[in-house]
């Protein structure tokens, strides 16, 4: 438990706002609240309420329902879009069930009838403010967990590839025949050893490019940027691949586009991983379609292909790291299971968004929307 004094100078910190429309009400509860050393604050209305919310960002909110003006109800549900943080304590006069339930799924914490009595408000401000330290300190908590995980991984990736790449050097020294001849069979041998590596350095790369756009390093290099030329470039980047697997690829644009803002590198590989996996998951023969159009203050840009698609209970999981669809059709395809995380994650940092619909048997749309900005190409 804490000592008294050090309790009493946390909970001076702690602000309360009182929005009731009775003088009398805000009155009593400043009376009963300043004696325990709080910060209080009050409003005789809704909106005086809202503008206190956003200027001194209180811990508790107590909440008259009926005010005339704005209600507490609708009140309650600015506050949340303010700050869902805030503990919201309802206060009412005519406590009844329906309302109790109401308040309590705008996210209410607690439900004060009157009249209430000074030590009633009391230990409901004391547990609001303990559930808000609470609720404050695991956000805390959960960031630095998974700041440390990044940090983690990134530390373990960067250790892994140099050795990696330096048993690679080594390899090819031996398949170049430089130290000495070689049998087909060593050769043979040599030659998987040497692509499992590959695929294992590849695996790192990935992951770091995930750390470094975490860390917002691609932002720094944005530009204007128009999207078709990006998109036609992958296209052809990926030619032979399509030829190799008999894919067809398609583009469907309108002859002029607002552009965008972003970070050309990066968006050309979240593309290619989208398009790529529309090569790799798709049928002998399938077609790959990318289509961009406008709509609102955005570019939506589809990529459908005709593949084997992904099960509905799969689809929730794709942007994963590491998670990849584990069935006969996909046993020859080797990947990762980074491709998606890191295209989501380089659309999230140019402020868009990724989803996904598919069709088992019948293929997948990827939609990408890119924030527009007004000048055309
Ligand atoms: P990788 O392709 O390297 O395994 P991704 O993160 O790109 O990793 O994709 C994760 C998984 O999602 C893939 O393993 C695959 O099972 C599934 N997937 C991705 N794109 C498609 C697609 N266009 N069609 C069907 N399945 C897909």
């Amino acid at each position: 438990m804490a000592p008294c004094g050090l309790e009493h100078k946390m909970r001076k910190k702690d602000c309360i706002l009182i929005i009731d429309d009775d003088e009398a009400i805000r009155d009593a509860c400043c009376q009963a609240l300043s004696r325990d050393g709080y910060r209080i604050e009050t409003a005789e209305d809704g909106d005086t309420g809202l503008q206190k919310i956003r200027e001194i960002k209180p811990g508790i909110a107590l909440i008259d329902l009926k005010m005339p003006g704005m209600s507490g109800m609708e009140l309650l549900e600015k506050v949340m879009d303010i700050d869902s943080n805030i503990v919201a304590v309802v206060i009412t006069g005519y406590a009844t069930i329906e309302s109790a339930v109401e308040a309590m799924k705008q996210n209410a914490y607690d439900f004060l009838p009157k009249p209430f009595t000074p030590d009633q408000l009391r230990v409901v401000t004391r547990r609001g403010l303990e559930r808000r330290r609470l609720t404050l300190e695991s956000a805390r908590l959960q960031q630095e967990k998974k700041k440390m995980r990044e940090n983690f991984i990134a530390l373990v990736s960067h250790q892994l590839r140099s050795p990696l790449v330096s048993i690679q050097q080594n390899l090819e020294v031996f398949l170049g025949r430089f130290a000495g001849e070689v049998t087909f069979k060593q050769k043979e041998i040599l030659e998987s050893v040497n692509n499992r590596i590959d695929e294992l350095i590849k695996i790192i790369n990935n992951r770091l490019s995930i750390t470094c756009i975490k860390s917002s390093k691609i932002v720094e290099k944005f530009e204007p940027v128009s999207l078709v030329p990006i998109l036609s470039e992958t296209i052809e980047l990926l030619r032979p691949l399509a030829e190799r697997n008999k894919i067809t690829q398609k583009m469907d644009s309108p002859d002029s586009l607002p552009i965008i803002r972003g970070n050309r590198e990066s968006l050309k590989q979240a593309f290619t991983n989208l398009i790529s996996n529309g090569i790799y998951y798709n049928k002998e023969g399938g077609t790959l379609t990318i289509r961009v159009r406008e709509e609102e203050n955005y570019l939506v840009i589809e990529i459908s292909d005709t593949g084997m698609g992904i099960s509905p209970e799969k689809l929730p999981f794709i942007f994963d790291e590491f998670f990849r669809v584990k069935t006969r059709e996909t046993q020859g395809i080797t990947g990762s299971g980074l491709g998606l995380p890191i295209a989501k994650s380089i659309i999230e940092t140019h402020n868009g968004s990724i989803k996904v619909e598919s069709e088992p048997g019948k293929g997948t749309t990827f939609s990408v929307l890119l924030p527009k900005i007004e000048v055309r190409q």
